[in-house]
């Protein structure tokens, strides 16, 4: 899938779309509007904008506009992480992930899942750094080792 990039306002419709399934513009407006301090047209807009990127399709049902999914929730989750990780060097990837899962509240289940991952993974002795040089440290090491 092409990378997309969703806007904060456009995931919040989406999480009513994938939970909802085939909706019609009024469906999202009821469920976000008022929460969300939206005019109706500004959903209507977003729906649009959605269209646009490929993410929803529409059908017409009479006077309606039916909205379907073409993307689902779990792919439109990995490549928004995707685009997060590839703006950080690689090597500071466990360090990030470390901070991520601190944070997290998770359930014991989510744990176990974490431990498992953990157990399966494949570790390699060095990470290799995947920068242009100047943007990490990495470099900078290189060339004093060498020096
Ligand atoms: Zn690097």
């Amino acid at each position: 899938m092409a990378e997309v990039k969703v806007s904060d306002s456009e995931w919040e419709i989406m999480r009513v779309i994938w939970t909802q399934g085939d909706v019609t513009a009024q469906k999202v407006i009821d469920a976000l509007a008022d929460e969300m301090h939206w005019k109706d047209a500004t959903v209507k807009t977003l729906l649009g904008r959605l269209v646009k990127k490929g993410m929803l399709s529409t059908t017409r049902d009479g006077k309606c506009f039916i909205y379907h999914p073409l993307v689902s929730e779990k792919e439109t989750v990995k490549s928004a992480t995707e685009t997060l990780f590839a703006h950080i060097c690689a090597r500071k990837m466990g360090h990030a992930l470390a901070d991520i899962i601190e944070r997290a509240v998770l359930s014991k289940e989510d744990v176990a899942l974490l431990e498992q991952v953990l157990q399966e993974k494949t570790a390699v002795d060095e990470v290799a750094c995947d920068c242009i040089p100047g943007q990490c440290e990495c470099n900078d090491h290189c060339h004093a080792s060498k020096a």
